[in-house]
């Protein structure tokens, strides 16, 4: 018989110390909410079977916005402390008796698929186990005046991460029986376990699981975040189409009526098509006509948001992000202007880039050239994308 793991993710705490005007959990670093990357780690994680949140009852509709599309367990509402929220969080998966649980705080939205394999690894000694780093600050017991009582020896210490793991069956006894004699002082569920009479394993935590618990540590890790991606690059990419019969053209994914229609394989968006190319250019990862041959007569007619979304999740498959894409439009009509910021919420809603870094603009080219007589649209865009370092 498999061993079944689920996971706790503990988000039912106020975190009021981050500031701003939103519980911390529901916070976002790199554009994601951070329990969003806690619930992640677990449901998508092959060694993990289930996943339940525990939530503020305030919080419904925050969960359901930033945790869209996961695989959970529907949410639990936690209770006053985090000790009464795990147990409600135990008490949920009561009837699906999983053998092992790992509790964890959606607060620490940066432990790896790795970590949750050594956690699952080391609950088979004793069942109970905790990832810890050595503590390298020296730490004094300070009285309520503020002055020092005490040094401690920092060898035998130890700071403590999640997730923390645990029998099933026997954390949730530890809980109930904590619950039914009043103590409620419990601050991590190792305590529980210790308390409770079992004996808690160590495995070696991780320096990126951070907690994030003020404004300064959610500043700190969007700029680590940041340095990740150091390797910054932009790229131009050009395409042309010329006019034929039609009543409408489709530029920057938006159908605009006009007396004639602009020709080629797909639906002709010029606009899609340059932004296309430079992203794919940013990547040095080819052209669309490398990606979608123009032979094949699958995109006849096609709809150019599919190039564009591909291209977007080429850059997401790198563990990059696209900075900023700037497109400008070259043609005497039809008139850009009316239509500017619906193209640049529909290219927004292609690739997953804040409207705010969408710029599209519109020139004529004084009725010189192709597009001075109307013969057709030109476009051009620049897309700059961040992508982690790496040699390559
Ligand atoms: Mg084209």
């Amino acid at each position: 018989m498999t061993t079944s793991v689920a996971a706790v993710v503990v988000a039912a705490g106020r975190g009021l110390r981050a500031g701003g005007d939103i519980p911390k959990q529901y916070r976002t670093i790199g554009g994601e909410p951070i329990i969003r990357l806690s619930v992640r780690l677990y449901s998508v994680h092959d060694e993990i079977a289930m996943v339940q949140p525990v939530i503020h009852p305030d919080d419904g509709a925050l969960f359901a916005q930033a945790c869209e599309g996961l695989v959970a367990l529907p949410p639990v509402l936690g209770g006053a402390s985090r000790q009464a929220s795990v147990r409600a969080g135990l008490e949920a998966l009561a009837s699906r008796a999983p053998d092992i649980v790992l509790v964890h705080d959606a607060a620490r939205p940066f432990a790896s698929p790795a970590l949750v394999c050594r956690a699952i690894a080391a609950v088979a000694a004793t069942g109970a186990a905790i990832p810890v780093l050595p503590v390298t600050d020296t730490v004094k017991i300070v009285d309520d005046s503020g002055r020092v009582q005490q040094t401690l020896g920092r060898s035998r210490l130890r700071s403590v991460q999640t997730p923390q793991a645990f029998g099933f069956a026997s954390l949730l006894d530890a809980h109930r029986r904590a619950a039914a004699l009043g103590r409620d002082e419990f601050t991590d569920d190792a305590a529980i376990a210790e308390w409770a009479g079992m004996t808690v394993e160590v495995f070696e935590g991780e320096r990126a699981n951070v907690k994030l618990t003020t404004a300064d540590d959610f500043a700190r890790a969007e700029a680590d975040r940041m340095m990740a991606l150091a390797d910054v690059r932009s790229a131009t990419g050009f395409d042309v189409h010329a006019f034929g019969d039609g009543d409408h053209v489709v530029l920057g994914g938006v159908a605009i009526p006009h007396e004639r229609g602009l020709h080629g394989h797909s639906d002709a968006d010029v606009a899609l098509h340059a932004l296309t190319d430079a992203i794919l250019g940013a990547l040095a990862d080819g052209d669309i006509g490398a990606h979608f041959p123009p032979t094949d007569p699958q995109w006849r007619g096609a709809s150019s948001d599919r190039f564009l979304a591909f291209a977007a999740a080429r850059v997401r498959a790198r563990g990059g992000e696209i900075a900023h894409l700037d497109l400008t439009i070259i043609c005497e009509a039809p008139r850009i202007g009316a239509h500017r910021d619906a193209m640049r919420a529909r290219i927004a809603d292609i690739t997953g880039v804040a409207v705010g870094r969408i710029a599209v603009k519109a020139t004529t080219s004084e009725r010189l050239g192709f597009t001075g007589r109307r013969e057709g649209v030109a476009a051009l865009a620049t897309a700059t994308v961040r992508l982690p370092w790496s040699a390559a």
